[in-house]
């Protein structure tokens, strides 16, 4: 049932499709109108929605654990640390409920208001009680971990919602993960917050993913040539709708990035050394294709010595970012994970934890420490800046890696950051990867890719590869061992005292490859913080 108004601000027809929704965008001067018993207000012109890359529009119509729903509404968020996302407003079954799907960084979260939070459920009453990795119990969806807690405000709205939005008022909020790609956001535009629960999803799990207008909008996905405005060298920016900041390759000019427009930030200076791959570089790794998009140089500080490592920044078509790290000359490839899939034994805040689980698998902590930022080229999809720390920690299982990163309040510069807190909290697993592997699947030069291996000093999440020898080894041991067994009953000592010396004679490599591989354990954890007991017990 559709109900037609005219616009108090222009005249023109407005349509309420849904008979839930509360507020409309007249199409044709860009009022806010709501209906209020019965009488039609006007909130105010609202501001264009800003062009995203999302493959997303009004009109969809999609499935949900078996209910339809329509995508009728929109509002663009401006977030705390400066990027934008969309939040978009479906009504399942004509509007008789409402879902909020957010999407950023090509992710997607539906969430539905959950009922109202009582004192019970021990939720914080401000965002600033909350602390990044604290673990709550949430109801009906279990062990939740706060992993981002921020501000953000409607910059633009479009369609038909089911409330009325304060244009430009910053709401704080806090995002949690939970096991099983379960979310939650506890909303404090009221008191006492709001809270909405939901999973994360994909457009194929909303019945979009083959939608023409979904396929058609996922194939613009292009790159944009533009000119460095300090140098006027050309740039190409790889992801215009989600990319943040650009760092000019040839000069060190820091641009923001708005809608493919550049504007000039800071000087950081000429880059000191070269990418060992080339920003703009297409390759595959497990079988994914990359662009090379940005490069960072990070380092530490650990008893007055600087240890630093490179970071390149990786996109794939399929919207997402990996990371891919070099340390030392060792290589390994990440992307970030959900921090609902981590959990800290038996603490109730994630981040303090010396063991943390992930996909029922334990990881030790190898090292924690301050990570600084050194050089910056290439685009990014958040305000990026030289001289940037977090707090990381990183969690070692051979050949896995769990990198822990918490960024605080972005050093004071962000505009909401004065009326309160704002951080983040963010998982990335990495898998070891052999050097000549990354060469090799970026084509470049086999001398600059050479696999390392060093027992006095292997990678933190490098793994053992002798150890493979181990299951063959152990079987060939048995069955040899029973060789000589038969023998004896049987009673011919001939043979089982030749079986014998063969048994003894096969132990060696495999008690070789033993001494080996506990040099190399011993190597890995003598730079770590954390020191095994086998180990120390072998000191
Ligand atoms: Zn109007
Ligand atoms: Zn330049």
């Amino acid at each position: 049932m559709v109900a037609s108004t005219n616009c108090p601000s222009c005249g023109s027809a407005v349509e309420f499709s849904i008979g839930t929704s509360l507020v409309a965008v007249c199409e044709s001067c860009q009022s806010l109108v709501g209906r209020g018993d019965g009488a039609l207000e006007r909130y105010g012109k609202v501001s264009d929605i800003a062009p995203t890359r999302t493959p997303l529009r009004l009109g969809l119509r999609g499935r949900h654990k078996g209910a339809t729903f329509e995508i009728t509404g929109r509002t663009q968020l401006q977030h705390a640390a400066g990027g934008i996302w969309d939040e978009w407003y479906l009504a399942f079954q004509g509007g008789k409920r409402w879902g909020w799907l957010s999407e950023a960084q090509g992710r997607l979260h539906l969430t539905f208001r959950q009922p109202p939070v009582t004192e019970e459920m021990e939720i914080p009453a401000s965002h600033e009680e909350w602390e990044l990795g604290q673990m709550i119990t949430i109801p009906r969806a279990g062990g939740m971990t706060a992993v981002e807690i921020s501000k953000a405000a409607v910059s633009a709205v479009e369609g038909e919602l089911p409330f009325v939005p304060e244009l430009g008022q910053s709401v704080a909020f806090v995002d949690l993960h939970g096991n099983g790609q379960k979310f939650s956001t506890i909303d404090y535009s009221e008191t006492p917050p709001v809270l909405f629960g939901g999973c994360e999803v994909t457009l194929d799990q909303l019945g979009l993913a083959d939608d023409p207008l979904v396929v058609e909008a996922a194939a613009q996905v292009e790159s944009q040539a533009v000119q460095c405005p300090s140098c006027a060298a050309p740039l190409t920016i790889q992801d215009p709708g989600a990319s943040r900041r650009i760092a000019c390759q040839y000069c060190g000019a820091l641009h923001s990035v708005d809608d493919g427009n550049l504007k000039f930030l800071e000087e950081l200076g000429k880059p000191k050394r070269k990418p060992k791959i080339p920003l703009g570089s297409e390759g595959e790794l497990q079988g994914i294709s990359f662009r090379v998009i940005g490069f960072l140089k990070r380092s530490m500080r650990y008893l007055e010595r600087v240890y630093s490592w490179s970071e390149y920044l990786l996109w794939s078509k399929g919207r997402s970012y990996y990371w891919l790290v070099e340390n030392d000359g060792h290589w390994s490839l990440g992307k970030a994970i959900s921090g609902g899939e981590i959990s800290g034994g038996s603490k109730s805040n994630v981040s303090l934890a010396n063991e943390i689980h992930c996909g029922g698998v334990q990881y030790r902590l190898f090292d924690s420490y301050k990570a600084t930022v050194d050089e910056v080229i290439g685009e990014f999809y958040w305000l990026v800046e030289k001289g940037e720390t977090v707090d990381a920690a990183d969690y070692v299982k051979p050949p896995f890696m769990l990198s822990r990163e918490i960024s605080e309040d972005i050093r004071g510069k962000s505009r909401f950051s004065a009326s309160g807190k704002h951080g983040e909290i963010n998982f990335t697993k990495l898998e070891y990867i052999n050097a000549s592997d990354v060469g090799a699947g970026f084509g470049l030069n086999e001398l600059n890719f050479v696999d390392r291996f060093s027992f006095e000093k292997p990678a933190p999440n490098q793994p053992f590869t002798m150890g493979q020898i181990y299951v063959p080894w152990a079987a060939m041991m048995l069955g040899v061992f029973f060789l000589s067994l038969i023998a004896a009953v049987m009673g011919d000592p001939h043979v089982a005292g030749r079986t014998m010396w063969a048994w003894f004679a096969l132990s060696v490599p495999g008690v070789i490859t033993l001494m080996l591989h506990l040099a190399f354990e011993r190597g890995r954890w003598s730079e770590s913080d954390y020191c095994p007991e086998w180990l120390q017990a072998s000191e």
